[in-house]
C-alpha cells in the first residue's frame, strides 16, 4: 500500500536499533493485511526517551515496540502498565489510550507459544541459563505454564541474588531457585526444559555453547532444549542437543509470536503470523 497523507505510524525505539528485525516482520504483515500503516525504527538514546514519547503522542504515532536500553526506564513514563509487564519488570510494547501510553510485555506470550504447542508442562522443572532481561520473561512464562520448579543459573553471585530478591513479592517466588554454573552437573539430570537466555552462541560468539556435549549427556532423553537466540540457526547448543537426540527450539518463534501479539494490540484485528515468520526466515537466510 502506498504511503500517503493518511498513513499511520508504528515503530520501534532503541539504541542501537538499526539491527532490529521488527520492521521486516511488521511491514510484511501490514502489506499482507492491506492496512494503511507503516512500521519504522527510531533511534532514541537514553536521555531522549521522555522527549521521544511526548513527541510520538503529539504527532499521532499509534504504538511502538521498545528494545534496549528502554525496556525498564519507560515504565514510569506510561499511564498504564499491564500486570504481566509489572511481573517481568519490563515493557516491550506500547499503545495509545485516551489517558496516555499503555504498556505490556509480549515476550512472555512469545516465549510460551511454542512450548504450549508442544506438551503439558504442569509440574515440570525448567533450567534457565542466564539472569538478564529475557530470563525474566522466561520465569514468568514458566509460571504461566505451571512449572513446579524454575532453576536459574548465573555467573555473577550478586546479580543472581538481586534477581532472586526481585521476585520476592511474586507468586512465582516459591518456584524459583538460583545457582552457580558449577552446579550444572547436579541440576541437568532433573531438567525437563533447558532455556539459554545468555548471548553465548550468537553473532560474534557463534560456535560457542553454554553447555558442552559432556554436560548435555547428563540431560534426560525427554528434555527440550530452547535457545532464545535466532541467529545463527541452529546455534552450537542446539546442534549439540540435536546430536544427542533431544527436541530443540530456537528463538525465531518467540520473536514472531511476541511481534504478532503486539501487532494485534495495535491493529485490534488478527494478524498473519505465517507471513511474519516467512519474512524473518527470508531476511535471515537472504
Ligand atoms: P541481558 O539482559 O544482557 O542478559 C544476558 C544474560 O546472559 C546475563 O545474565 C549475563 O550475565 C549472561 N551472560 C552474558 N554473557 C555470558 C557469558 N559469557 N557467560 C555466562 N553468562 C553470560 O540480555 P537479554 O536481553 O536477556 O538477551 C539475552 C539473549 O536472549 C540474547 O541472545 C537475545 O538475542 C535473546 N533474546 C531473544 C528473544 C527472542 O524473541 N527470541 C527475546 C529476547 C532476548 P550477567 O548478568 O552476569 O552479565
Amino acid at each position: 500500500m502506498a504511503i500517503t497523507g493518511t498513513t499511520q505510524l508504528l515503530g520501534v525505539i532503541g539504541d542501537p536499533v538499526t539491527h532490529s528485525l521488527s520492521p521486516v516482520m511488521h511491514n510484511a504483515a501490514l502489506a499482507e493485511l492491506g492496512v494503511d500503516y507503516v512500521y519504522v525504527a527510531f533511534p532514541v538514546v537514553a536521555e531522549g526517551l521522555e522527549a521521544a514519547i511526548a513527541g510520538f503522542a503529539a504527532t499521532g504515532v499509534q504504538g511502538f515496540s521498545i528494545t534496549i536500553p528502554h525496556k525498564q526506564s519507560i515504565m514510569p513514563l506510561l499511564a498504564e502498565v499491564s500486570a504481566e509487564a509489572q511481573a517481568v519488570g519490563a515493557v516491550n510494547t506500547v499503545w495509545r489510550t485516551a489517558q496516555g501510553w499503555a504498556g505490556t510485555n509480549t515476550d512472555v506470550a512469545g516465549f510460551v507459544a511454542p512450548l504450549k504447542a508442544m506438551s503439558a508442562w504442569t509440574g515440570a522443572t525448567a533450567l534457565v541459563l542466564g539472569n538478564g532481561g529475557a530470563a525474566r520473561a522466561v520465569v514468568a512464562g514458566c509460571g504461566q505454564l505451571g512449572f513446579a520448579a524454575v532453576q536459574v543459573v548465573g555467573r555473577n553471585p550478586q546479580k543472581l541474588t538481586e534477581f532472586e530478591h526481585s521476585w520476592a513479592q511474586s507468586p512465582l517466588h516459591p518456584l524459583l531457585t538460583v545457582h552457580s554454573w558449577e552446579s550444572l552437573p547436579q541440576l541437568l539430570p532433573t531438567a525437563d526444559l533447558i532455556v539459554n537466555t545468555t548471548p553465548i552462541g550468537m553473532h560474534s560468539l557463534a560456535g560457542q555453547t553454554p553447555l558442552t556435549a559432556d554436560l548435555l549427556a547428563l540431560v534426560p532423553a525427554t528434555a527440550v532444549v530452547y535457545d532464545l537466540i535466532y541467529t545463527p540457526r541452529p546455534t552450537q547448543l542446539l546442534a549439540l542437543a540435536a546430536q544427542r537426540g533431544l527436541v530443540t527450539l530456537d528463538g525465531l518463534e518467540m520473536l514472531v509470536q511476541q511481534g504478532a501479539v503486539a501487532l494485534e494490540l495495535w491493529l485490534q484485528q488478527p494478524v498473519p503470523v505465517a507471513t511474519m515468520r516467512q519474512a524473518l526466515v527470508d531476511w535471515l537466510e537472504g
